[in-house]
């Protein structure tokens, strides 16, 4: 096994009621990335963890062409590679994987945090990371602690990757024993956007936010009863499951995105921590103006225009939501790969009654569909972009929606802006 670190680069007002709606699901061939992926937006967010893929060179070539254009600081994330003789059975798998770790932390003494990322070939030869995690948790406690979760592409798609991230997470968290409720925003957000969201519950008055992920491996929030929750994403069901199995509480609410889902899920904290709604509208009020001013320069670009989502990150149905009540857009399917309905019923009471709700994927039929309806932008991963564009459709790459700042009053407008910016490119190529 050789360990493959990545060189440097180069280069509310809403207040929905609950959805019984129809959803076609679907079984076939899916064209989604893995959820390695998440490893290139959770590194940066978590600044003394390192993620270790116990995987092959296809895991690390992965790895590396997704985060070559973006890791600005030496790479907090490798590739444990298992080579032919260890699928072969000549080699002990687990004694060659401690020395890797072993090395890595000797020469990387800063790492706290070090997750054992499973992916398909560690899998298919059934090696047991957890096993793994737990005993060399004990070889280097007092220093770094190992926990392991899967990233591959037969258990996890894509997004998927963060959910069983942070719920590898949930139960080392500490017990939070004080009386007082807390609030914990779940999710992996941006440092400037988690910031923005710290400022406002702070002027709300409500006084104890923890985050999870949080920036350091020793700031992990405590978890109990008393715990309130937010998910800032709306794929993290496991998350939730095992938050819920500690005894905290999801606040239920639209996610943040656009003036109004980000009301609706600030007032959903505020008014589990019994902020007065006068002063919770005095609060956000200039926030929500500013969203809702600079959406509006793009609505004249989207108003009345059909836009059809693939499944490939689970954040399709909130976004849907947040261009046809916010924008006039019309959505004519919206794909997921997988759908919390639990968690996403007050998202999908306001989409269309006649816009089509699909979940998994049978990528030819959905193509037929997309053919057919030829709606005016379709959102949908790289592979699929470029035939889709030669065939004269307009495209937006799903996972620019990842890897940009899109939650709250702040984002609003850039939000919007990257649904219009490929419609206005489609009227220039036309001229
Ligand atoms: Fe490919 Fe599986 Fe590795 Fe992902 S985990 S890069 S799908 S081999």
């Amino acid at each position: 096994m050789t360990l493959a670190v990545p060189s440097l680069p180069t280069g509310s007002d809403c207040a929905p009621a609950s959805s019984k709606r129809e959803v076609l699901r679907e079984r076939g061939q899916r064209e989604v990335f893995c959820g390695l992926t998440g490893i290139i937006w959770l590194h940066r967010k978590v600044q003394d963890a390192f993620f270790l893929v116990v995987g092959s060179r296809t895991c690390a070539h992965l790895l590396q062409s997704a985060a070559g254009v973006m890791v600005f600081a030496e790479p907090r994330f490798g590739t444990a590679i298992i080579e032919e003789r260890d699928l072969a059975g000549m080699a002990d798998c687990n004694e060659e994987l401690d020395r890797v770790v072993d090395r890595l932390l000797a020469r990387r003494p800063e790492i706290k945090l070090l997750f054992l990322v499973g992916s398909c070939p560690s899998e298919v030869i059934k090696l047991d990371l957890s096993r793994a995690a737990a005993r060399l948790s004990v070889k280097h406690a007092g220093g770094t602690k190992i926990l392991n979760y899967s990233g591959s592409g037969i258990e996890t798609t894509f997004t998927e990757g963060e959910d069983a991230c942070l719920a590898a997470l949930v139960p080392d968290l500490a017990a939070d024993l004080s009386d007082a409720p807390s609030l914990m925003i779940v999710g992996a957000l941006p440092d400037v956007v988690e910031d923005q969201f710290l400022r406002i519950f702070a002027e709300l008055g409500i006084t104890t936010v923890h985050s999870l992920p949080a920036r350091r491996a020793a700031a992990m929030p405590p978890v109990g009863p008393n715990t309130r929750f937010l998910l800032a994403q709306p794929f993290l069901g496991e998350t939730a499951r095992a938050l819920e199995d500690r005894g905290a509480q999801r606040l239920d609410a639209l996610f943040p995105f656009g003036a109004e889902g980000t009301t609706n899920w600030l007032h959903a904290a505020a008014t589990a921590f019994g902020v007065d709604e006068m002063h919770f509208r005095s609060v956000i009020a200039p926030g929500r103006e500013r969203a809702k001013r600079a959406i509006e320069h793009s609505r004249s670009r989207l108003e009345g225009k059909t836009i059809t989502f693939l499944p490939d990150s689970q954040l399709e149905v909130p976004l849907a939501r947040f261009l046809a009540t916010e924008l006039g857009m019309i959505p004519v399917e919206v794909g997921t790969p997988y759908l919390h309905r639990r968690h996403l019923e007050q998202e999908l009471a306001l989409l269309p009654e006649d816009t089509l709700i699909s979940e998994g994927q049978d990528v030819d039929k959905q193509l037929d569909r997309v053919r057919a309806t030829q709606p005016d932008l379709t959102v949908c991963g790289l592979g699929l972009a470029n035939p889709l564009e030669n065939e004269g459709l307009t495209t937006k790459w799903a996972i620019e929606l990842v890897f940009s700042p899109i939650h709250g009053f702040d984002q609003a407008g850039d939000l919007a802006e990257l649904f219009a910016r490929p419609l206005r490119r489609r009227d220039v190529l036309r001229v």
